[in-house]
């Protein structure tokens, strides 16, 4: 029994028994990426019923990264996935954002909860500790395919035809690309990244470190100067993450030698403790170097194919809200298909839902460039003025709200009758 746009593969298609009238569907969905959006949309697709495959390019679920500040939206979506006690458990609560100068004296301090405005729904967590969590959550019910990528998506209408880098080919009744900035789905289906992408000028380094000399425990340590922020955060067992941002107006180079090059080459002789820092970095063994950019796109789907997170909406990290994105985009998609057994109808709406959201972001993080990476004595100077802005009450509310601030309201979710 086909519903309208569904193909049913498995003839496990029967009435539900919801009282909807509806008809229980068994949907193959292929999703490319194992990173936040992928595994959080594969949560919410179990709950459908859907026949999941996750395939991820690296050959273990990725570790090492950078630090993630979550609240808002993407913590209503943890919270409805029922992971929030592990996220906090693997997560820190920073009381102090600290800029400093050159010589480690403070020149600005705020609690990084006046801005955000979230009493106890707020925490930073490691990337790698908020993808493992939500992958945790699926863990076993679906399939996880490590190591390989798509080669071809050929999609005739009634299906996806998949062929796999490895060289197994297999159907799929929708593919939806969760694989990040530089997503190959998105170049498979709708075009080249120059297409799409928008370089902002900027590139961004993050690394972890053992016994790294200096800690301050829980504080954020910034500094800025013309050209680039250096940041160190203080993890548990004597692990240091430390980051940079830095403008780069050449071509991003894509191996790690040439990155860390690159680095030390612009930073070279600057002050505070960039020196240790870049003499710590050879020894990082997880290194993250990515341009800063955008994706901006006309549609996040063709046919049977969608993309979700920041394959087609990629706010950049100067947003500081890609993951809690990433999250409400997978929710939405997933909240969209349960509503009706048309995938168009169901990507047009989650695609119109959220689109406006997605550019308020993208719109607003183009305009913090300066505060990650001042571009001349000016915007270094406005920078660190805003900052010492927002150690006063309630200016850090008012300054950052426009921008951290608004209200998401999360579609709700069908519940759901009896597991496979
Ligand atoms: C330095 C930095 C700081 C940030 N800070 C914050 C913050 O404070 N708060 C916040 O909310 N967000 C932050 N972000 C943004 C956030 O990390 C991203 O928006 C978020 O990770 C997007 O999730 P995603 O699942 O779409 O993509 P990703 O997390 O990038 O995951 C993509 C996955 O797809 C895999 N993949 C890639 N290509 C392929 C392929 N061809 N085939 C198969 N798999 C593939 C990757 O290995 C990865 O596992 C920051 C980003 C950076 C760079």
């Amino acid at each position: 029994m086909d519903g309208p746009g569904w193909r049913c593969i498995s003839r496990r298609c029967s009435p539900r028994d919801d009282g909807s009238g509806r008809e229980e569907i068994d949907v193959k969905v292929l999703i490319v990426g194992a990173g936040i959006a992928g595994p959080t949309l594969a949560f919410w697709l179990n709950k459908l019923h859907h026949d999941v495959t996750i395939v991820e390019h690296a050959p273990a679920l990725r570790t090492g990264g950078y630090l993630i500040d979550f609240w808002g939206a993407g913590f209503d979506v943890a919270e409805r996935m029922g992971i929030v006690p592990q996220l906090r458990t693997r997560g820190y609560v920073f009381t102090e954002a600290r800029a400093i100068d050159r010589n480690g004296r403070r020149i600005a301090s705020f609690n990084p909860e006046a801005v955000i405005e979230s009493n106890d729904r707020y925490l930073s967590i490691p990337r790698t500790d908020l993808a493992q969590v939500v992958y945790d959550s699926i863990d076993g019910a679906v399939e996880l395919m490590l190591g390989d990528t798509v080669r071809e998506l050929a999609d005739d209408g009634d299906r996806v035809h998949v062929t796999f880098e490895k060289g197994s080919v297999r159907d799929f009744d929708l593919v939806i690309g969760a694989d990040g900035l530089h997503s190959r789905v998105r170049e498979l289906t709708f075009g080249p990244d120059e297409l799409f992408e928008k370089y902002l000028g900027m590139v961004v380094a993050a690394f972890e470190v053992e016994r790294y000399p200096e800690r301050d425990e829980l504080v954020a340590m910034m500094y800025a100067e013309v050209g680039f922020q250096a940041v160190r955060l203080s993890f548990r067992e004597d692990a240091t993450l430390l980051l940079f941002s830095l403008r780069h107006d050449g071509e991003v180079p894509a191996q790690r030698p040439a990155q860390e090059g690159l680095l030390r080459e612009k930073l070279e002789g600057s002050g505070w403790e960039v020196p240790e820092m870049l003499a710590a970095m050879s020894r990082a063994e997880n290194f993250y170097f990515d341009s800063v950019s955008q994706i901006t796109m006309q549609s996040w789907s063709t046919g049977r194919v969608a993309l979700v997170g920041d394959a087609g909406a990629c706010p950049s990290f100067l947003a500081g809200q890609g993951t809690a994105l990433a999250m409400v985009e997978a929710y939405t998609l997933a909240a969209e298909l349960a509503r009706t057994n048309d995938h168009t109808e169901a990507f047009t709406r989650y695609h119109e839902r959220l689109a406006p959201l997605i550019r308020s972001k993208q719109d607003a993080a183009r305009g913090l460039g300066l505060a990650f990476a001042p571009k001349n004595r000016l915007q270094l100077l406005t920078r660190n003025t805003a900052l010492t802005m927002m150690g006063l009450p309630k200016v850090a509310g008012i300054a950052m709200g426009r921008s951290f601030h608004d209200r998401v309201e999360l579609p709700p979710f069908p519940e759901q009758t009896s597991a496979h």
